[in-house]
């Protein structure tokens, strides 16, 4: 026997258990016969849950090989990186066509154009801000952890807590870039990828005419996003989503209602994408508000940028505006109608403070 009497009583299978027993062969195939729905039930259902997570660990090791090697290839030259990262992402703005209908690369403001020098004053008071906004995160919980009196669960999510600020404090530091796109589309952005660099298209200025306060919760908006980690959070929440959908696909069966299911699945992982972007641009709004006050920006002005927006948004489109669950971003009047709501409390109304803030600003970080 290849496997010992004792080890074959122990199997699951009643067919191949059996074979030990004394029974008369007719009555062991009639036994057989009987129990082999159940045995080919079980091995379905182990070959399923085999099949489900074999391939989500392999997946997994995918996603885990293309990180391993992005990093090798940022690491092996990271300022090549950075500019061809930087590139493509300016590349995305491209809007204009020539004659033949050929897309053209978008150009880029030169330093001495006014509405490049505009983005450059007001960023440089918010990357201050910003650089305050992750002191003041690092020394609250550094007290916190000093005052003691925390379980070592608490503690120890606070320490990791510290450390992330501690990382954003040393992302605030140093130069920063302003990279001003010429495009009529109001828009600003950023990403992890290129840290440090703020993408401005002149369009907020020159589109829907941005004060310098609107501009400032902008900028302070798109850093936010930097601070919370939000261009990382939201690669790992479309991983998960999409891992768990080929990990669907694979297991459920191919028949009529197969394409209604992938259908279902699809649009399930559209919705969680755009419910946890919403989220994300909540929390960057109010972070960049914070950010704004520290800055010196008025709080109460600021918001209406979003009337400005939804405004330029409904002219473009004539008024058509995508349904709720499928929008990455919150509706232009919500967005602006919380902030009025937040900014009285978060807000720089004090002249006196706001300037000794900016002259200790300017002395400190902008070096004038
Ligand atoms: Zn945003």
């Amino acid at each position: 026997m290849f496997l010992a009497r004792s080890r074959v009583a122990q199997l699951p299978f009643p067919h191949v258990r059996l074979s030990t027993s004394t029974a008369s062969p007719l009555s062991r195939l009639r036994s057989l016969k009987a129990s082999y729905p159940v045995a080919t039930a079980r091995l379905k259902r182990f070959a399923w849950l085999w099949r489900a997570g074999r391939v989500g660990a392999l997946t997994f090791t995918v996603y885990q090989l293309g990180y391993a090697s992005g990093i090798a290839d940022y690491a092996a030259d990271p300022r090549a990186k950075e500019k061809e990262i930087a590139a493509t992402l300016v590349q995305q703005q491209a809007w204009e066509r020539d004659g033949e209908g050929k897309v053209l690369p978008p150009r880029l403001l030169r330093r001495s154009h006014p509405v490049y020098q505009r983005v450059a004053d007001v960023g440089g008071r918010v990357v201050a801000a910003a650089r305050m906004f992750a002191k003041g995160e690092v020394d609250r919980r550094r007290e916190l952890l000093e005052r003691g009196g925390l379980s070592p669960g608490g503690a120890e999510e606070l320490k990791e807590e510290m450390e992330h600020w501690q990382g954003k404090l040393r992302m605030c530091k140093g130069d920063w870039v302003y990279v001003v796109i010429d495009n009529p589309v109001p828009n600003a952005f950023v990403s992890d990828l290129a840290p440090r660099k703020i993408f401005v298209n002149s369009g907020l200025l020159t589109s829907v005419g941005a004060s310098e306060d609107e501009l400032g919760l902008v900028l302070g908006h798109e850093i936010s996003h930097l601070l919370h980690g939000h261009t990382k959070d939201g690669n790992q929440t479309q991983f998960f989503l999409a891992m768990a959908q080929v990990v669907f696909l694979m297991v459920i069966p191919i028949d009529f209602f197969s394409p209604l299911l992938i259908w279902a699945a699809e649009n399930f992982q559209e919705r969680e994408l755009c419910a946890h972007s919403r989220e994300n641009e909540a929390e960057a709004d109010e972070t960049g508000l914070k950010i704004a006050a520290l800055g010196c920006f008025n709080t109460h002005r600021g918001p209406h940028i979003f009337k400005k927006l939804g405004e330029f948004s409904a002219e473009v489109t004539g008024g058509a505006s995508l349904p709720h669950w499928s929008d990455t971003h919150p509706m232009p009047l919500d967005r602006e109608r919380r902030l009025v709501e937040l900014s009285k409390k978060i807000n720089c109304d004090d002249a006196k403070r706001c300037h000794g803030v900016l002259e200790r600003m300017r002395e400190s970080f902008l070096g004038r």
